[in-house]
């Protein structure tokens, strides 16, 4: 049996659109016979408080996890094992490039824009000594491949960039694109749900997955919240986080409700939305969102247009 997860950042309060792609991965595991598993990535943008928080939402919500929540910071030998491996093959190598100096200097001759266009590559050892004077060095992996193709349960095959992404920063933290496959490989998750904004990052972790020997997982990258504006749904769009919402008397079943209706799922609890999943139906398009109606919607009719 394997397993799907959900990964969030602890940097602030879930927002409904965090909250729906939660719901989703809960779905897509337990409707495949999976564990669902919980990790918090807080190896950077973390806020303190922030995770007791979230797992207090994802509750609320009736969620529940299996198996033992994974804390990337505690796991940051495990991270380091694996790079000094990787460098040992000779698939690693040292880069002082600031984001201006790559900006600058473009993209490689038929690489894909904003790829990393190998400066340090090939440096010597006079230049790499030189360039550490001045900067501390980030980690990349020395990628054998431009391109990598995953398969999507919503966007089907898809063809992505790899390039010589970082492995650790030059602050000497893993960088995400790391410890996510580190990570899902160490707790048997072959199933990652999550935010279509990861879906270009995709093909660089399936990359090193399978340079690292682990099984790929299979991939379902779901649809944003996003404002009427078209962009994510932020703080100042109003009432977007469970509090905020419950503050206003509405109570987090009815939310949870909203959030599977809004899947095309019946609402009344995990259960009968679970017999009713069916991944091929699922909207593809941005989940819109306009705040002030959803509090309007939601309130008990008795409360509403006080
Ligand atoms: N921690 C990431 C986020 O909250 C998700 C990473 C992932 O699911 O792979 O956006």
């Amino acid at each position: 049996m394997g397993a799907g997860r959900f990964a969030p950042s602890p940097s602030g309060r879930l927002h409904i659109g965090n909250l729906r792609t939660a719901v989703l991965a809960w779905l897509f595991a337990h409707s495949t016979g999976r564990d669902y598993l919980l990790r918090v990535e807080d190896l950077d943008r973390v806020r303190a408080g922030s995770e007791d928080e979230q797992l207090a939402e994802l509750k609320a919500l009736g969620l529940s996890f299996d198996g033992t929540m994974v804390r990337q910071s505690d796991r940051l030998p495990v991270y380091r094992a694996i790079v000094d491996d990787l460098k040992a093959q000779g698939l690693v190598y040292e880069c002082f490039c600031s984001r201006k100096d790559i900006a600058e200097a473009g993209s490689a001759p038929h690489a894909a824009p904003g790829s990393y266009p190998g400066t340090c590559r090939n440096l010597t050892e006079e230049e790499r000594a030189e360039k550490a004077r001045h900067r501390p060095a980030a980690l990349r992996l020395r990628a054998e491949a431009n391109v990598f193709t995953v398969q999507d349960e919503l966007a089907g095959s898809y063809t992505g960039t790899v390039d010589d992404f970082v492995l650790v920063r030059n602050d000497g933290a893993p960088a995400y694109n790391l410890a996510v496959v580190v990570d899902d490989a160490a707790s048997g998750i072959d199933q990652v749900v999550r935010g279509d904004d990861l879906l270009s990052s995709a093909p660089r972790q399936a990359y090193l997955a399978q340079l690292l020997g682990y099984t790929v997982p299979t991939y379902a990258h779901v649809p944003l919240a996003l404002n009427e504006k078209g962009q994510r749904l932020a703080k100042r769009d109003g009432a977007v986080t469970l509090e905020e919402i419950t503050e206003q008397g509405v109570h987090p079943a009815e939310i949870r409700a909203f959030l599977l209706e809004s899947l095309g799922l019946p609402g009344q609890d995990l259960q009968a939305a679970l017999e009713a999943f069916d991944p091929a139906a699922l909207p593809r398009e941005p989940w819109i969102v306009r705040p002030e109606n959803i509090v309007q919607q939601l309130m008990p009719p008795a409360s509403r247009n006080r």
